[in-house]
């Protein structure tokens, strides 16, 4: 919902202020539209109905993986792509994962988002929409901008939405910002008084690889990026998860780990642990979008320029980590026979 169009229609009206508040309630709580908002006279109903999208995405596709999880293909109103990602865990946890942008103007060379064209950034209202379509389906705790995009890119509009996502159910502590390196925006956060998580998408464990994987390590090195992690946990006292994705043969080297290792390492003994290690199987993204029959996606899948690591090399690796006290655990890939999972939000059906 367009919530500056809202205050806007309302003050044409000369509607009491608390109105706007009440229509928030309604849609946070996860109404299904202007109709169930019994508190609102019916008039008003109407008008909003016409004149405020109740929201504004539209749904293109709602797929349902085995697992639970749900993805949600939407369009925005100049036709944008944007994707977002419901998953259920056994303990009870609902977390969305959600986009910052249509597709994304980097180009790391392993997830499926870098190789569309980039879009346009979302609105905080585009954003807020996503969340807000799931809390429809079912309560929601959790949220990771880990969709489309680069949220540093688009940090005005992604802090705007996480003012918003208590309301939903998601507190700041439940959210998560997931970020390239794009240290201004690790250096944004770190001054905003909202205590969110940080998580950086790491991947290599020197600078010559990680600008093979990663181009936008040219910009912001390696070195830099930590520096900036370490601050931002001086500041906040949250750890940095880190994200890695395992590529075989490519950055899952036992070696790898060691020198993963010792870059995370705190740099004086006693110092804390500022970094966990999040350890994410490959999923494929095979070749360009479209092949949707299972030949052509086995086919796409040979095509692939990475192969996941085994899982004795996952396992491996996780050990060479923990034997040098970081913490690391193996993230559970969630909705692969969707193209749920990780990198694999390109819109292959809107492309
Ligand atoms: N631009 C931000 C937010 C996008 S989330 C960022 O890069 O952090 C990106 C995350 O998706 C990466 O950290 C990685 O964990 C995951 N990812 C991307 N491509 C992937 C792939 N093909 N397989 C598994 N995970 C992938």
């Amino acid at each position: 919902m367009d919530l500056a169009l809202l205050d806007e229609t309302l003050a044409a009206r000369d509607e009491p202020p608390f109105r706007a508040r009440q229509v928030w309630a309604w849609a946070a709580k996860g109404a299904a539209g202007y109709e169930q908002m019994t508190n609102i006279p019916a008039e008003l109903r109407g008008t909003l109905h016409e004149q405020v999208p109740f929201s504004t995405l539209a749904v293109q596709t709602e797929r349902r993986a085995s697992d639970g999880t749900v993805k949600a293909l939407f369009q925005t109103v100049d036709e944008r792509p944007v994707e977002a990602v419901l998953m259920r865990y056994r303990d009870g946890r609902r977390s969305i994962c959600i986009s910052s942008q249509s597709g994304c103007p980097l180009t790391c060379t392993f997830c499926a988002t870098g190789a569309m064209k980039f879009g346009r950034n979302l609105t905080a209202s585009e954003i807020v929409d996503q969340a807000l379509h799931f809390r429809r389906l079912e309560t929601i705790d959790h949220c990771v901008f880990m969709g489309m995009g680069e949220p540093m890119l688009n940090l005005d509009a992604v802090l705007a939405a996480c003012e918003k996502l208590p309301d939903i159910g998601i507190s700041h502590r439940r959210t998560a910002i997931s970020t390239v390196g794009w240290i201004p925006g690790i250096e944004r956060l770190a001054d905003s008084g909202m205590p969110i998580r940080l998580a950086l998408s790491l991947h290599a464990p020197d600078e010559a690889l990680r600008s093979q994987l990663m181009p936008v390590n040219d910009r912001y090195p390696l070195a830099d990026v930590i520096e900036a992690c370490r601050a931002f946990y001086e500041r906040k006292r949250r750890r940095v998860f880190v994200e890695y994705v395992m590529l075989a043969g490519v950055n899952d080297r036992y070696e790898q780990a060691l020198a993963l290792a010792k870059l995370l390492a705190p740099r004086v003994a006693g110092e804390p642990h500022m970094f966990k290690v999040n350890l994410i199987p490959y999923n494929p993204i095979g070749g360009p979008a479209g092949a949707a029959d299972s030949a052509s996606r086995a086919q796409e899948q040979r095509d692939d320029r990475y192969q996941g690591s085994t899982r004795e090399a996952i396992a491996a690796f996780k050990r060479g980590l923990e034997q040098d006290g970081i913490e690391a655990t193996v993230r559970l890939t969630r909705g692969r026979d969707i193209d749920a999972a990780c990198g694999q939000l390109a819109a292959r059906s809107a492309v």
